[in-house]
């Protein structure tokens, strides 16, 4: 069992990182790039201590999805920061307009100060070593609250931190709601929130007493929507993947799918194809990750019992899958196909964080359109088809906080693209230069000379002004 670090009071860790960020405003390259390389080496040395960790957490989620989710991102993450951050630290010149001149003017980036991270379960590393090794390398002092239901996890990385690092510079403090919300209560220079959309808005509410800025990455639906032109088993394969990655447990995850009218059947059959392909046996095969407690296994199940009591056709997908008696203890549970989803249900009003996924057929474009704009602006979406006028039509008419076309997922692993949420879905984006920005005061600066163009607009305003203005 993980040794955890004993406990300092949280404002005792706070008011240690706010006063050595103020003694060392401006924080060198070689400086944030060690910082870089510890956490990389922490990362390195304890990586089948933190994948075994995981594993423990969820019960059943193998090493390589560890590795695939969470520690190939974080390296990816780590490797692009250091490599950039000569580019990204330097001061960026703005050109002057004539009547400042001959004044020069660039904008000075420097660290925020102390930043907060809160995070989530489904992905326990990336979504909290990510944006924390985002923080520290835009030269902030990092406190990192992980989720207490991955108790394994958080206690491992607590221990393996507290032996990187000071405690001044970063370091990862445990506890459950409590111990959140007096943690959101800090007067950060910026707080990171990754969770629900639900928790975030009390994140908000604490942050903003102490006008602590946020970025909130929260969760939704996130529609995928099947065009008529695209190739069903190549869609189906793709949307199993990014709907089974995690058993579902994943914030930008297919929720739902809008199919054109008439393909149901030959949907049913290519998803079910894909599943087989993925997953030859859900039952016991640890690439198909448990649901991470009994209370999440339970809400899932309510959620499909009520669908099933209001008409919906469930369709159990899984090869080899859960015995519908479910042995107390194991979580795993079986891909599922929800076909004529009543309105109101909860399946369609709640995000779904499962391998659940609701089929909704529509008849034209349009009706896709108005049913995604009807509902709160999602954290993704997808489009599968190779009629490109209407992919067009469909991501000119709706906004969501990220798009890939014909996959599911991937915009999320590009660290070029800003990765956020718009609306309930979040707000604020990270990941490359715009994550490292995030966490950076960009502080305008203009060097007068003697001479300048302003003294020309000086008092007194007389027939000399009126001449100059005219
Ligand atoms: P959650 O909101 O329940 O918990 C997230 C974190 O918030 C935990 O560390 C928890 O301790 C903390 N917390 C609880 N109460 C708090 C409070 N009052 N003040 C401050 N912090 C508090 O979310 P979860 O169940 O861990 O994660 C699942 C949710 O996260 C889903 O909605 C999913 O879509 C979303 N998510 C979003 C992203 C993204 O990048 N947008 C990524 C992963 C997960």
């Amino acid at each position: 069992m993980t040794q955890i670090p004993p406990t300092i009071p949280l404002q005792a860790l706070f008011a240690a990182q706010h006063s050595a960020s103020r003694a060392q405003i401006d924080v060198p390259l070689a400086l944030r790039r060690d910082r870089l390389g510890r956490l990389h080496d922490l990362i390195e040395t304890h990586a089948s201590a933190l994948c075994e960790a995981v594993q423990a957490d969820f019960s059943v989620r193998s090493a390589q999805l560890t590795e695939v989710a969470d520690l190939f991102v974080l390296r990816a993450t780590i490797g692009q920061l250091s490599k950039r951050l000569p580019q990204w630290m330097k001061p960026q010149r703005v050109t002057t307009p004539l009547y400042l001149l001959p004044a020069r003017a660039h904008i000075q980036r420097q660290p925020l100060g102390v930043v907060g991270v809160i995070g989530p379960w489904n992905y326990p590393l990336q979504l909290t070593f990510g944006p924390a090794a985002t923080a520290l390398a835009a030269g902030n002092r990092v406190m990192l609250k992980p989720s207490e239901l991955t108790p394994h996890t958080s206690a491992l990385m607590a221990t393996l931190v507290q032996q990187a690092f000071a405690a001044d510079e970063f370091c990862v403090v445990l506890g459950g709601a409590d111990v959140a919300h007096d943690f959101a209560s800090l007067p950060f220079d910026h707080l990171f929130f990754t969770g629900s959309t639900g928790v975030g808005r009390k994140v908000a509410a604490a942050a903003a007493a102490n006008l602590t800025p946020t970025t909130l990455e929260l969760g939704g639906k996130s529609p995928c929507v099947v065009d008529a032109s695209c190739d069903l088993s190549d869609a189906a394969l793709k949307i199993a993947h990014g709907k089974l990655l995690n058993a579902g447990q994943t914030c930008v995850a297919p929720d739902y799918v809008l199919l054109p009218r008439g393909q149901e059947a030959a949907f049913e059959q290519a998803y079910t194809a894909a599943v087989a392909r993925l997953f030859p046996q859900i039952a016991g095969n640890p690439d198909y990750a448990a649901i991470l407690s009994d209370r999440h296994h339970a809400r899932l199940s309510a959620l499909l019992d009520e669908a099933r009591s209001q008409g919906a056709r469930v369709v159990d997908v899984a090869p080899q899958g859960m015995a519908s008696g479910q042995t107390p203890g194991t979580r795993q549970m079986n891909p599922t196909l929800v076909f004529d989803p009543a309105p109101g249900l909860r399946l369609m009003d709640e995000e779904i964080f499962g391998p659940v996924l609701p089929v909704l057929p529509y008849d034209t474009l349009d009706q896709a359109i108005t049913f995604i704009n009807q509902r709160p602006r999602p954290l993704a979406l997808y489009w599968f088809g190779s009629d490109t006028a209407s992919c067009d039509r469909l991501l000119h008419n709706t906004v969501s906080g990220g798009v890939t076309v014909n996959d599911t997922l991937m915009h999320l692993a590009h660290e070029g693209l800003p990765f956020g949420g718009v609306g309930e879905s979040g707000w604020g984006a990270y990941h490359g230069e715009g994550g490292f920005l995030r966490f950076t005061q960009q502080k305008p600066v203009l060097v007068q000379s003697r001479w300048a163009m302003g003294q020309l607009f000086y008092p007194p305003y007389g027939p000399r002004f009126d001449r100059v203005m005219g």
